[in-house]
């Protein structure tokens, strides 16, 4: 624990009319739009359009919206896609909401493609059954969003943006989360400063950084799952990681990535030989759903006969002004897509898992609402449909401000941050070998494929380097994986994101989600240590 922690008294924080978003991606930016004009600060570990995997978001948003698509066929894409423990009425309500919040991010300025009469055009992506992703130049949306929504953001006077100031706490009185503390200078000050807050609003995005292949940025490390279970909010699904099958394999950290949007304009994969290996897997080939072609492509990887996205014939010469993303992550690479194939590699991706919330944002500790990646709504249950996850984070962080601005009434109080005083804690953590071998572990025995054997040796090691590397970032993400390694142990069976190769089947007794707090998964690992 840092020694200066005593130095903060809670109490004086009492009346302080102030709401802390933690995060500057999607999820945080439209929250603090939506609860404008209220004053909100949102504090975020980079500068806000970088360290966000929003700004990174390659194939778009899925709604409902073309003439022949329905809430309930969008529903019934996303209940198949979950394997069974999707929340189908938090499902639905999202689903029902996407239109109205595709409409506030048009509002916004979000420069969504339109067709000649002005209308929006709709994509098809692997396992929607219609037209339904609103996309911005092929592979922008991401980046567009994100553009649009800081400068709505800029041109907002009640919302007070602080870059590089990494949260590492949460403060806790009682059964209240009262406020954060936070480190300036992108972690590096010696200085900590609290915020103290009637509303936190978690938005710190996924778990990449967990693993050693990921497409998500260094800042997606499970710092804030890990400290809101510290915190005492229950978590649920940790164990549903989704693994993205091709991200593009140039040794790379993160790896980039070749958009699912390649495959569902007709891509096609194949080991080194140039067999087309998913078609022996799936009816459906390589728009088979994520984790049966991660575990196609995992396969061939492993057994030494490589995997690669031959666009040649699908994309051929449109692939620079279709995909310039990927165009220019294969050419820094030496690798030309219109003419060559692309070697691929199964990363991770996206959380499924995450703080429990409920149709508002609540978690399950006061004072603490979190949207997008960081949290668990029962959306997606055990495997995301693609394109639902940039929605959850729009439709939830707007039902947040509406919570707050109910549950909170203004008041006029209003204090700027207390200095939480110096010390000495850990200024860089990204030369831990501590930190390079969670990742490695990780990687090997949470990753595509798992076992019950392979998960009680990673909880061993994650003990130990606990105990190695005490420092309280550190912790965070040793909390984030002790839940994910815990739950994947407890769960014998295979759904989802979740694959366990000693327990190859899905059972029905475990047609269910998974709540833990951290107390439940570090009893199980003491249980696993004897
Ligand atoms: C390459 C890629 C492509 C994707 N494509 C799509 C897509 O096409 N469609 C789709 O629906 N989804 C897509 N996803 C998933 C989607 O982008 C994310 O799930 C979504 O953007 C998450 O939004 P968020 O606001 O929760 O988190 P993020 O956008 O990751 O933002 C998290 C914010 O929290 C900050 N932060 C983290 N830790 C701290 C801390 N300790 N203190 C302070 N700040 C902190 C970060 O710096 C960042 O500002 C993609 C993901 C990736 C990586």
């Amino acid at each position: 624990m840092p020694t200066n922690i005593e130095s903060i008294r809670p109490q004086s924080w009492q009346g302080i009319d102030d709401i802390v978003i933690v995060g500057g991606g999607l999820a945080g930016l439209f929250c603090a739009l939506k609860l404008a004009p209220r004053p909100v600060t949102v504090l975020a570990a980079a500068p806000i359009g970088h360290g966000a995997s929003s700004a990174w978001a390659q194939g778009g948003i899925a709604a409902a919206m073309s003439p022949g698509d329905t809430v309930e066929k969008h529903l019934a894409d996303t209940l198949a896609a979950g394997a069974g423990i999707v929340d189908e009425k938090i499902a639905r309500l999202m689903i029902s909401e996407g239109p109205d919040r595709i409409r506030d991010l048009l509002s916004y300025g979000v420069p969504f493609d339109r067709g000649l009469e002005g209308q929006l055009l709709l994509s098809r992506e692997a396992a929607h059954s219609e037209r339904r992703i609103v996309r911005v130049k092929g592979d922008q949306a991401g980046k567009a969003i994100m553009e649009a929504l800081i400068a709505a953001v800029r041109n907002t006077p009640s919302i007070r943006v602080m870059e590089g100031y990494v949260v590492e706490e949460l403060v806790v009185e009682g059964r209240f989360v009262s406020g954060v503390i936070a480190r300036p200078d992108a972690g590096k000050s010696k200085t900590r400063v609290a915020f103290p807050a009637r509303a936190v609003v978690m938005c710190s995005g996924g778990i990449g950084h967990l693993y050693q292949v990921t497409t998500n940025p260094a800042e997606a490390r499970g710092a804030g799952l890990g400290m809101a279970a510290k915190a005492g909010a229950m978590i649920a699904d940790p164990e549903f990681v989704q693994f993205h099958p091709t991200a593009i394999d140039i040794g790379r950290d993160p790896a980039p990535l070749a958009t699912e949007a390649l495959r569902g304009d007709g891509a096609i994969l194949v080991n080194a030989a140039g067999h087309r290996f998913m078609t022996d897997l799936h009816p459906d080939a390589e728009l088979a759903p994520r984790d049966v072609v991660a575990r196609g492509v995992f396969a061939e990887v492993k057994a030494g006969r490589g995997a690669f996205l031959d666009c040649t014939k699908a994309v051929g010469a449109h692939f620079r002004e279709r995909f310039p993303t990927v165009y220019a992550s294969c050419m820094e690479a030496g690798i030309d897509p219109v003419t060559q194939p692309i070697p691929v590699v199964p990363a991770v991706h996206y959380h499924m898992g995450g703080v429990l919330v409920d149709a508002d944002g609540k978690t399950t500790v006061d004072g603490l609402w979190a949207a997008g990646e960081v949290t668990s709504t029962g959306v997606h249950g055990a495997n995301r449909l693609a394109s639902n996850s940039l929605l959850e984070a729009v439709v939830f962080a707007a039902r947040i401000a509406e919570n707050i601005k109910g549950m909170l009434p203004e008041s006029t109080l209003y204090e700027w941050p207390k200095n939480a005083g110096e010390n000495d804690e850990l200024v860089t953590l990204e030369d831990s070998p501590q930190l390079a071998e969670l990742r490695r572990r990780m990687s090997a025995e949470a990753g595509v494929i798992r076992s019950g054997e392979g998960l009680k040796t990673l909880i061993r090691d994650i003990a130990r380097l606990e105990r190695e590397n005490t420092r309280i970032r550190f912790s965070n993400m040793v909390a984030a994986a002790k839940l994910i390694a815990t739950a994947a142990y407890r769960r014998e069976e295979s759904r989802g994101g979740h694959f366990r190769s000693d327990c190859p089947y899905t059972v029905e007794s475990w047609r269910h989600r998974t709540y833990m707090t951290l107390k439940d998964a570090e009893r199980t690992a003491a249980e696993i240590a004897g």
